[in-house]
């Protein structure tokens, strides 16, 4: 729902508005010019949802329009919020996040969404893009508290390689490739295959929906059930906030 009438983004505020939690912008950290940590604090208490990684939460970043975000860290209890957002410069979501603050007070909606943690699975695999830093240290945590094994792959353009030096858990870059998407991170799909027990792995894509769409029809050619795989597509080329 990344579009509606501005009467409609209205109605939907106050009849839904237990799902709105008002959050204050408590700290704000450059990573890097276009990699902004951005923490949220407010009283989770009433949220219908317990926070799952890869769970989603929404924004209202102008009058008409809603865009979605992964938190990195969601913790009811202390009612914090961490969110990883990737300034592309390309769009309105971008823009607004831009020009968060400290002191900025704003509603945060969620968490919910489709994809999420699967607490079944030995080992996990992540696959993103810049815009899926955020999930990855949520996920890898989650993992990490459970004894289990992440990996995190992730493609970025050329210049934001050493991006994986800036967030706090181990993941593999590669560069994203003018001949065509996913085709660098292919091959160590591969590998993570060949070293990894796949049948007991889950498998979560994230990022760009293209790039999304090669990975997973390589997983399930090579072996994987559709079962084994979540995928939540974050943007595409040409269309607005999915
Ligand atoms: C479920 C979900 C979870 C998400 N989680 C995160 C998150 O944790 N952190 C985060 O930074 N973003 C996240 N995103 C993506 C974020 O919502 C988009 O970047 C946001 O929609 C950008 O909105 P926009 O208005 O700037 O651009 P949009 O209106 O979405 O897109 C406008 C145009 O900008 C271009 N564009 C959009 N995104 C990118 C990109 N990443 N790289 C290059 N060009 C782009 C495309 O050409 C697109 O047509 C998530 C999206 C979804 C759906």
């Amino acid at each position: 729902m990344p579009k509606v009438p501005k009467w409609m983004a209205d109605a939907m505020e106050s009849l839904f508005s237990g799902s709105y939690h008002p959050v204050t912008v408590t700290e704000v950290n450059y990573l890097e010019a276009e990699l902004k940590h951005v923490r949220f604090e407010g009283d989770f208490s009433a949220s219908k949802r317990k926070f799952r990684p890869g769970n989603v939460i929404e924004f209202r970043i102008n009058e008409t329009e809603f865009r979605h975000y992964t938190p990195s860290l969601f913790d009811h209890g202390r009612g914090v919020c961490d969110v990883l957002f990737y300034l592309h410069g390309m769009g309105p979501g971008s823009d607004w996040a831009a020009t968060l603050k400290k002191g900025d007070g704003l509603k945060l909606l969620g968490p919910g969404g489709k994809l999420k943690f699967d607490i079944n699975a030995n080992d996990h695999f992540v696959f993103g893009d810049e815009t899926s830093l955020g999930l990855m240290q949520s996920m890898y945590r989650a993992a990490e508290a459970q004894d289990t094994t992440c990996e995190c792959l992730v493609e970025l353009d050329s210049n934001h390689i050493a991006w994986t030096d800036l967030v706090d858990i181990p993941i593999h870059p590669v560069a994203k490739s003018p001949k065509g998407k996913a085709v660098t991170a292919l091959p160590e799909v591969d590998c993570f295959l060949q070293r990894s027990d796949r049948h007991k792995t889950a498998f979560y894509l994230t990022g760009n929906a293209k790039s999304i769409q090669v990975i997973r029809k390589h997983l399930v050619n090579s072996g994987i059930t559709a079962s084994q795989i979540q995928s939540d597509p974050y943007w595409v080329e040409g269309k607005t906030g999915l």
